[in-house]
């Protein structure tokens, strides 16, 4: 099975293969570019550091690769193919639809030396990819990824919290259901609205109302526990970010550093499930909250905005390191006021941390 490989080297192919246009969609903005030759390609494997060439995975992203026609896919892999065969490099991966691999696509890819498929699952609720113009069903995700693994491919699946109709509750029950087939890697994309999309359109007109950013990092952080739980990788959260499509959002969760905010909140919901532990008599009181030094800027929060949830709780909160001695098991948070200490592994958090995040819509 394709192991996920250090480094990549991306080549968009925006809606290239495409059979309908998704209503959130636009690829031009999201990757702001333009489709590669197999020349460029080529060219672009060939220039990768000798040295650590069996790092590197090329990816095709950002249209639905198995849906082209297959002289074209063709063209796209012979120069994988060949860089795979000479030892240029490690890996090669598409990304695509649910409905777009047949048993000749699969061979084809394994034919080419592609080890790695993502697939745009987006939701699980049948209307919800309607409404998005997907042009699939949940049920052809599932077949895809069962299909997939079977193959002996690394599967990757995408999935996008907020689209119109989907509520957070149904977000949090489709990523339970798609994650139970076993994915190997996953990407959580909340919806934002682009300009010159149907999305955009149907926001102006007051029928779409996005996730608000607070919800966006709660689902996505619930999703990301989730897939850890179940040894699933997750590799990317929120879009990446760029001038350009930051001047194309027209509303929705975008942030330019979005994981750091879903890193700030899983920090949040930790200290307040541990001061919560403390007697209530002591909150009062200087309350020390010891930490390793390498998470002091995730606990405080972006722009210290977990702060205020701390002091709400216990007033007078002073953060301090870990002492060397206590330092030793990464992720360590302790409390200490009025004589009393509560202790905290990250171990112990993430074996119940459906409880102790209290995330309203986790059941
Ligand atoms: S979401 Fe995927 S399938 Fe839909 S238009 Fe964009 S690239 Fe194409």
């Amino acid at each position: 099975m394709a192991q996920a490989k250090k480094h990549i080297l991306p080549f968009f192919i925006p809606h290239l293969g495409c059979p309908q246009q998704c209503i959130f969609c636009d690829q031009h903005k999201i990757a702001g570019q333009a489709a590669p030759t197999a020349e460029a390609v080529w060219q672009a494997i060939t220039a990768l550091p000798n040295d650590q060439r069996q790092d590197y995975e090329l990816a095709f992203y950002g249209g639905s690769f198995t849906a082209l026609p297959v002289d074209r896919q063709v063209y796209y892999l012979e120069p994988v193919r060949r860089a795979l065969a000479e030892g240029l490099l490690g890996g090669a991966r598409v990304s695509t639809r649910p409905d777009c691999l047949d048993e000749a696509t699969l061979a084809r890819l394994r034919h080419f030396g592609v080890g790695t498929v993502e697939l745009g699952v987006q939701s699980m609720e049948e209307a919800v990819l309607r409404q998005a113009r997907r042009g699939h069903t949940a049920a052809q995700s599932v077949a895809a990824v069962r299909r997939l693994r079977q193959a002996g491919f690394a599967v990757g699946v995408q999935l996008m919290p907020g689209l119109p109709g989907e509520t957070l509750a149904s977000a949090w029950a489709g990523a339970q259901r798609i994650l139970a087939e076993q994915p190997q890697l996953l990407r959580i994309y909340p919806t934002v609205v682009l300009q010159d999309t149907e999305l955009g359109r149907i926001w102006q007109q007051g029928e779409y109302q996005p996730l608000s950013l607070e919800q966006a990092v709660q689902i996505t952080l619930a999703i990301k526990l989730l897939a850890e739980e179940r040894g699933v990788a997750v590799i990317r959260m929120g879009l990446q970010p760029s001038l350009e499509l930051a001047a194309a959002v027209l509303a929705g969760p975008y942030h330019p550093a979005f994981g750091e905010l879903v890193q700030g909140l899983y920090w949040r919901l930790r200290v307040l499930a541990l001061l919560r532990e403390l007697p209530a008599e002591v909150l009062t009181e200087a309350v020390d909250l010891l930490v390793g030094r390498r998470h002091f800027s995730a606990v405080v929060g972006q722009k210290r905005q977990n702060w205020p949830y701390y002091t709400e709780i216990a007033p007078r909160l002073r953060l301090r390191a870990l002492p060397p001695e206590r330092a030793l098991s990464d992720g360590l948070l302790i409390v200490q006021a009025g004589g009393a200490e509560r202790c905290q592994t990250e171990a112990e958090f993430r074996r119940d941390w459906r409880r102790l995040c209290g995330l309203p819509f986790i059941s």
